[in-house]
């Protein structure tokens, strides 16, 4: 039997060996009396609940052995913030939510995080689009009164992924009177022009 703080775990049909050291533990075995599942990296490891994905308990790697000591048995906070499972500053700037760099750089200074380098953060995409400020445009005085009296448009791109036909880009034509969009994708931003010209 084994216990953890979230699950006491089982284990039937066991070996015993009187004089052993170690006592060595089947993963498959586990597995299969527990209804749990393995997460293993190279200094670290995980036992997870197989249907709620809770984490129960982890471990260390020693000596090319995963190890299941009393220490283990730490709380599930514990375990989610553990200095040891180091990831890159990128990373880490993603799991706890996107934090400013000074934040960040306080967690780093005082060993509450561990990183893989020492480079600095990458600017984040996606704080920059959090923080950035939307202006509202200004009433122009011009007055619509029928359909193609004034069209919008804009050129989205490049996309991260090309898609199945090899497009990155798109231009989008808004009729300001009826709201109807025109769409057109595109291989190349060159070939804007093309495609407002035959517009
Ligand atoms: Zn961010």
């Amino acid at each position: 039997m084994l216990r953890s703080p979230k699950r006491t775990f089982t284990l039937s049909n066991v070996l015993y060996i009187p004089h052993i050291t170690k006592p060595l533990l089947s993963v498959q075995k586990i597995y299969c009396d527990n209804n749990v599942y393995f997460k293993f990296h190279a200094s670290v490891f995980y036992i997870k609940d197989l249907s709620t994905k809770t984490m129960l308990l982890s471990g260390h790697s020693n000596d090319s052995f995963y190890v299941l000591s009393e220490s283990s048995t730490t709380t599930i906070s514990q375990i989610c913030w553990s200095p040891c499972i180091s990831a890159t500053t990128n990373q880490w700037h993603r799991r706890l939510g996107h934090p400013t760099s000074r934040i960040f750089n306080l967690l780093v200074f005082k060993n509450k995080i561990m990183c893989t380098s020492r480079r600095s953060l990458v600017q984040c995409q996606t704080c920059l689009l959090c923080r950035s400020l939307r202006l509202s445009l200004r009433p122009t005085g011009h007055k619509i009164t029928a359909p193609l009296d004034l069209i919008f448009n804009d050129v989205w791109g490049p996309a991260p992924m090309f898609s199945s036909n090899s497009f990155r880009y798109f231009i989008i034509f808004i009729d300001a009177h009826t709201k109807y969009i025109w769409y057109f994708l595109l291989v190349a931003k060159s070939d804007v022009f093309s495609i407002f010209q035959c517009f």
